[in-house]
């Protein structure tokens, strides 16, 4: 197994040439990475952001085919996934696939449905998030419709390269509106391909507004605390600060009642200035409610306001790995029971490969 390998890839990130691109700049969650097969696990690895230029591991080409290498010393054969075709296709009003959704992992479909947020602007932005920068960037849109992302899920679909998809989106105006439109977007994909569907979003005001979600025929959620170190979720993101534990707690819980133990989820950010003991007591505390706890190493997005930092430490994150695993097997949670999103797909953490 490679899973120290991919840790600390996750943590220094790799050096590549200029003609290897990353996948996507910018976005919400840990983009600015690149996907990679090592020992058929699928890998996202940061591959832009000042500490990247101090990583150890390189990759050299070879017969189409990449060596991963360490210290310039060859270790292993490695693959990048291979840009999918229909990301040249246009939907029937016109925009490019690529702007619409992107392939996440080996077989997720992801899209920010909107691509702005009312704390981006403010004081209240989330540190870690990159959200608006690929709409700068004219990566892509500020709303899929509907239509678009059906349309985009039913061809990625036939053309054999989805198994699950993920709709993520910016924080509207009202919590509501939210909702209605995942559930809109939501009904539409699911007429048109019944692929298993992972959203994400903010605790509503009205947890049971979550149903409307369920009847739409969403399978999986995440609503992310992201620290459970008081002080840090205060400076990092302060508007989930502002919300407070007992709220997420309460959505969780009716989450849980609605989509099942397994099929909810959070992340938990390393690597942010966090008490150690709060990712593993936050852990604790989710899965004792039937929440997967999400273990993601930070990834500094260059543009976010946390661009100067640092990935965590490789070897703190394997203990973290190895204690949270411990901690899924006791309540019966399992990535691989999970059916959408970043839970099933895994690349953004090593965390499925210390799992029993
Ligand atoms: S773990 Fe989530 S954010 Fe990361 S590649 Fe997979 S679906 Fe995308």
């Amino acid at each position: 197994m490679y899973k120290e390998t991919i840790v600390e890839l996750q943590s220094f990130g790799l050096k590549t040439a200029d003609n290897i691109k990353n996948d996507r700049k910018g976005g919400a969650g840990p983009a600015d990475g690149g996907t990679f097969i090592i020992d058929n696990t699928y890998v996202n690895i940061p591959m832009s952001g000042k500490y990247v230029d101090s990583s150890p591991y390189s990759i050299a080409t070879l017969e189409g085919r990449y060596i991963l290498r360490k210290h310039q010393k060859n270790l292993m054969m490695i693959d990048k996934r291979v840009r999918p075709s229909f990301y040249d296709l246009k939907t029937d009003d016109g925009i490019p696939y690529s702007k619409i959704a992107l392939l996440h992992g080996s077989d997720c479909l992801a899209s920010t449905i909107f691509q702005k947020c009312i704390y981006w602007n403010s004081k209240d932005r989330c540190r870690f998030c990159g959200i608006e920068l690929s709409l700068k960037s004219n990566k892509t849109i500020k709303l899929k419709t509907p239509d678009q992302l059906a349309e985009v899920s039913r061809v990625a679909f036939e053309k054999g390269y989805i198994k699950h998809v993920l709709l993520t989106v910016g924080t509207f105006n009202q919590s509501e509106n939210t909702l209605k439109y995942i559930a809109d977007c939501t009904k539409q994909i699911k007429a048109d391909t019944q692929l298993p569907i992972h959203v994400q979003f903010m605790p509503p005001g009205d947890e049971d507004q979550m149903w409307m979600l369920k009847e739409a025929g969403v399978d999986t959620v995440g609503i992310h605390f992201e620290s459970f170190d008081e002080k840090i979720l205060s400076q990092i993101a302060p508007a989930k600060h502002r919300l407070g534990i007992k709220k997420y707690t309460k959505t969780w819980k009716k989450a849980v009642e609605i989509f099942g133990k397994n099929q909810v989820s959070s992340f938990i950010i390393t690597g942010i200035g966090e008490l150690k003991s709060s990712v593993i007591d936050g852990a604790e505390y989710l899965s004792d409610i039937g929440v997967f706890p999400f273990i993601v190493p930070l990834r500094p997005i260059p543009g976010s306001m946390l661009e100067d930092r640092k990935p965590p430490e490789a070897q703190e994150m394997i203990k973290i790995y190895e204690k949270v695993s411990r901690i899924l097997e006791k309540y019966d949670l399992s990535s691989q029971k999970s059916k959408a999103g970043c839970v099933r797909c895994g690349a953004c953490s090593a965390l499925p490969l210390f799992e029993n």
